[in-house]
């Protein structure tokens, strides 16, 4: 029986941060630095600083002048994030960041690094207003939209500690706290700084960012309208409606054809293949009838442009809730196979640390 819709699209409970630098346009930039008397050069110079050394201290950038560092600092690169701790696990490998926020709203991050590549589990809102109930995050409600900077400065972050071991970051997924494409318009922004080219942003591949979503499917045509190619994940966890309207509460609203609809657009104007979520749960997605049903929905939405990531269910405090047994989530794996849908289970690094999917919830309170 489907539960009642209980959507939290309230009006951001806290204030938004000061404005930063990777919140303003290039034309926003140098309107900033002519109000400190500072000419239009000033504005590339701050770009090679912050997104090629990877650096916000203006302390360290001796080509402005010493005695506008302040001014530039207090305009264009307040204090957004302070670090709180840094959690390892899986040998060192994940280490989970928990940042303060200027307003005390916690913000959690993921860094996961694997051989020859990094990738970084961003979070695009503080808290979630989707509500789906296997999700630690989703349990809190919303606490606000993460500003453009607030993201980017997750991934700057990391990608200066990256370098400082002597790697290189190089995926991001949008699979932290948040729903992303319910805070379209910043993180479509922080997506153009992350992949940017020409010294207006990091430069990384667009393929090589992830946005996941529950499946807001005008969200979702117009992400594909946006020209990036960057690859859709579609937290879909089961292909029925009378189990998703539960498990995905948004599906109320926007149901599975209508998601798979809004995919295959997507697929089809990026040329990506989409990639489609399943935590698989015992003995409430996990069985070979839907298996079958979403080898089958998928095969006919999508053809050969979709992948289904397994993800084992990390149980969240207080769920009843538990990963499907082994056997069953290889048999599941292998009739989604056998109607022709790829389909691979996701290794859930981090879950020793709260970690893993669906179990950022920034719920630790500093011990004063
Ligand atoms: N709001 C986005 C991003 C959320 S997290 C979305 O829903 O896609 C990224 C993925 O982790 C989603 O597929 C989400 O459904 C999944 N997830 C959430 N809680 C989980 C849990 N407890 N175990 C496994 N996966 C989970």
């Amino acid at each position: 029986m489907a539960e009642p819709l209980k959507l939290n699209f309230s009006a951001p409970r806290r204030g938004m941060p000061p404005k930063h630098f990777a919140d303003f346009t290039v034309d926003e930039r140098v309107e900033k630095l002519a109000e400190l008397g500072l000419p239009k050069f000033r504005a590339k110079q701050l770009a090679k600083h912050y997104y090629q050394h990877l650096t916000n201290d203006v302390e360290k950038m001796t080509d402005i002048p010493a005695e506008k560092r302040a001014a530039v600092k207090e305009a264009l690169f307040p204090d957004l994030m302070t670090p709180i701790r840094q959690t390892s696990t899986d040998d060192g490998s994940t280490t989970k960041s928990l940042w303060r926020l200027h307003d005390g709203t916690l913000l959690e991050s993921v860094l996961m690094r694997y051989p020859g590549r990094a990738t970084l589990c961003i979070s695009s809102q503080a808290g979630c207003g989707m509500a789906c109930p296997f999700c630690a995050t989703g349990q809190g409600g919303l606490d606000r939209n993460l500003s453009t900077a607030e993201i980017v400065e997750q991934f700057r972050n990391a990608s200066a500690q990256m370098e400082a071991e002597g790697g290189r970051l190089s995926n991001v997924v949008f699979m932290g706290m948040g729903e992303p494409l319910a805070n379209y318009k910043r993180v479509i922004h922080a997506v153009r700084q992350i992949t940017g080219q020409d010294g207006e942003g990091f430069g990384l591949s667009q393929r090589n960012v992830t946005v996941s979503t529950v499946g807001l499917a005008p969200a979702i045509r117009k992400f594909a309208d946006e020209g990036l190619a960057c690859t859709l994940a579609v937290s879909l966890h089961t292909p029925d409606d009378e189990l998703r309207d539960s498990l995905v509460p948004v599906n109320n609203r926007w149901p599975v054809s209508e998601v798979l609809d809004a995919a295959r657009y997507y697929a089809d104007t990026s040329g990506r293949r989409v990639s489609i979520e399943y935590a698989l749960i015992r003995d409430k997605n996990d069985q070979g009838f839907r298996a079958d049903m979403l080898g089958r929905k998928l095969h006919q939405a999508l053809g050969s442009k979709v992948h289904v990531n397994v993800i084992p269910l990390n149980p969240t405090p207080g769920s009843e809730w538990d990963a499907a047994p082994k056997a069953r989530q290889d048999e599941f794996v292998r009739r989604v196979i056998a109607q022709g849908v790829p389909c691979t289970v996701r290794d859930t690094k981090g879950d020793e640390i709260a970690a893993a999917c669906g179990q950022l919830a920034a719920d630790e309170r500093e011990s004063a």
